[in-house]
């Protein structure tokens, strides 16, 4: 390769009430993932994007584990 590829990274915690937000950023997203590429296909440093959506327990008291409610995998689609 002789030019850097974009990478998207995203993080967002958002509370019950905005559970339509979660999903209109979910749907909105996740269409992307059919241009994703593969980095080092079916090597030991294969790097495979991804996008989770997850129940977050870390503002519980006390805190507990996420939980992976959906996800979806570049070339590979929905695995959760
Ligand atoms: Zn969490």
């Amino acid at each position: 390769m002789a030019e850097k590829d974009f990478r998207v990274r995203m993080d967002i915690t958002l509370p019950p009430e905005a559970q339509n937000y979660a999903e209109e950023i979910r749907d909105a997203l996740t269409p992307f993932l059919q241009h994703g590429i593969v980095i080092n296909e079916g090597q030991d440093n294969e790097e495979r994007g991804y996008i989770e959506i997850e129940k977050c327990g870390h503002r519980l008291v006390p805190p507990v584990p996420c939980t992976v409610i959906a996800k979806w995998v570049v070339g590979i689609g929905r695995v959760i």
